[in-house]
Formats: structure tokens, sequence, C-alpha cells
């Protein structure tokens, strides 16, 4: 098994790869040297050749790393070659816009299915999706073998919907809910709380703006 990368690690190599399809062509022949990549992303050059040692890419003396390795090697290592299929719960404003949203494909993310308990939602469309009933929920985990759940529910049913997709056999929890959830140790789990994110910026509004 390879080495096992940190979140900050994680989060750097995305970064780089974003940059790389940004302001590069990441199937071209160019190479870039470490302390460009740093100037870009004002991170430090000896961490760039640290993390992309960590995923077997090393860059050549004075010359820099190969642009179309450094992407390839981060795509195998974040596992964006793999497709994931995933559930949306909760078809509001927020649910409805990830599943409408088809930038996520390009990372292995396939949205199978929108689910909600709102009768005056259900049959409606958003995106390619028709929105379903919740009872569905469970059948279609198992049926369709899906990944990851995302739930973009109110805090008062967060829980329960984590609940009932763990028993279901989901493998990961993507929590766009205001809520920390109970989710087992073994499922992997990550919680977008974007008010964490409203408060950094508050702070420097208020302190520095
Ligand atoms: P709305 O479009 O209804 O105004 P919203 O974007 O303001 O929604 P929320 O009130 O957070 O956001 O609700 C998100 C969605 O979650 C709604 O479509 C709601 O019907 C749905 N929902 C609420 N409780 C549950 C539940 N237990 N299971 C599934 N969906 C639920």
């Amino acid at each position: 098994m390879p080495q096992q990368l940190n979140r900050q690690t994680l989060e750097r190599l995305m970064q780089y790869y974003l940059c790389i399809n940004r302001d590069f062509d990441p199937q071209g022949n160019q190479t870039i040297p470490s302390a460009r990549l740093a100037q870009l992303l004002s991170l430090d050059g000896t961490q760039i050749r640290k993390d992309l040692a960590a995923i077997g890419v090393k860059g050549q003396c004075r010359v820099g790393f190969e642009i179309s390795r450094v992407a390839e090697a981060i795509r195998k290592a974040l596992g964006f070659e793999n497709v994931f299929r995933a559930v949306i719960i909760g078809a509001g404003h927020l649910g409805g816009a990830i599943a409408a949203y088809e930038g996520f494909a390009r990372y292995g993310l396939q949205v199978v299915a929108l689910f909600d308990i709102d009768p005056g939602k259900i049959g409606l469309n958003v995106g390619h999706h028709v929105i379903q009933p919740l009872e569905k929920l469970e059948f279609v985990i198992k049926d369709r073998d899906v990944h990851l759940g995302i739930i973009t529910v109110p805090a008062d049913a967060a829980q329960e919907c984590t609940d009932r997709m763990v028993k279901a056999g989901i493998k990961g929890i993507w929590n766009f809910s205001p809520v920390n959830l109970k989710i087992p140790p073994e499922i992997i789990s990550r919680h977008e709380d974007l008010s964490v994110g409203l408060a950094y910026l508050s702070y420097h509004l208020t302190h520095n703006g």
C-alpha cells in the first residue's frame, strides 16, 4: 500500500493540480521548476518537492518537474481516475446546486440520485436528476453500489439521514449540514461547514478590512 497522505498534504496536492490545470497544459510536455510552482501558490519549494516525492514524482536538477507527470501522479494518488457513485439527500438550494454541477465529474464523482421528503419536490427535475422519495434511499444505495452520501438537509434531519445511509452500507459521508454528525470511524467523512469559512472572512474584514 502506498504511503498514507495526511489531510494537509492532500489539500496541497489538490492546489498543485488546480494550478497546473489552470495555468498550463496538463497533457503537454512543459516542465516547471518547483520554485515557480511555489511562487504561483505562495508556498515553499521544499514543501512542494517533498509532497511530490511522496507520490513518486521527482524533479530534475535545473529543469524541474514534468507537468504531465505531476498531473497524472496527482490524479492517481487522489483517486480521480476512479468513478465513485454518490447520492444527495436534501434537494434544497445547496443539494440542487451540487446535483446540477457537472464539474465534479472530472474528479470521478457521479451523482446517481437525489432524495427529498417534500412531496411537492418529488418528481421534479434538477439537472439530469429526478428528485426521488427518501423511501428509496436504501434500495438505491445497494442497487447502484453507492459509495458516498452527500447531506444537504437541515440540521435536525442530518443525523437520521446519516444513520440510514451508514446502515445501508455507504462508505463515505460529505456533510454540508451545520451539525457535527456521529459517524462510525470506519466511514470516511468530511464536514463542510460554510460558516467556518465565513468566520475567517468576517475576522479579517473586521480587523484588517
Ligand atoms: P427549500 O428549497 O425547501 O427552501 P432550502 O434550500 O432553504 O430548501 P433547507 O431548508 O435546509 O434548504 O432544506 C433542504 C432540503 O432538505 C429541502 O428540500 C427539504 O425538503 C429537505 N429535507 C428536510 N428534511 C429532510 C429529510 N429528513 N430527508 C430528506 N430531505 C429533507
